[in-house]
């Protein structure tokens, strides 16, 4: 395989990944304007998932937890893929984080209601 078919080969696998529905694509909130992840982890449930993307500390997890927001890991796949799968509490009590986590975009409270 000659190195520009090969070429082809890796872009055509990534355009494969990047299609898998579970993708993380950035974006900007429809209501808020904030800068988000989009994606709809699981191949199963049909659920659209928005969230903030800047990873959190510990400290910051247990808070959106508390908030009740759920959070997602982030997984970096070897060609640069952004997937995000659940963050259940098996893994929350199973010690730090192996991927950075996420969680459910909220959009600021806007005036007094
Ligand atoms: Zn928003």
């Amino acid at each position: 395989m000659n190195p520009r078919s090969e070429e082809a080969a890796r872009q055509a696998m990534a355009a494969k990944i990047a299609a898998i529905s579970d993708h993380a694509m950035s974006t900007t909130c429809q209501r808020c304007g904030a800068p988000i992840l989009t994606a709809r982890p699981g191949r199963v449930a049909a659920l659209d998932v928005n969230l903030d993307p800047t990873p959190l500390a510990p400290v910051e997890e247990v808070q959106a937890l508390l908030e009740g927001r759920l959070t997602w890991h982030l997984v970096i796949g070897a060609l640069g893929t952004q997937r995000i799968t659940w963050r259940g509490t098996t893994h929350i009590t199973a010690g730090p984080a192996r991927h950075p986590v996420l969680r459910d975009h909220h959009c600021p409270r806007e005036g007094t209601q």
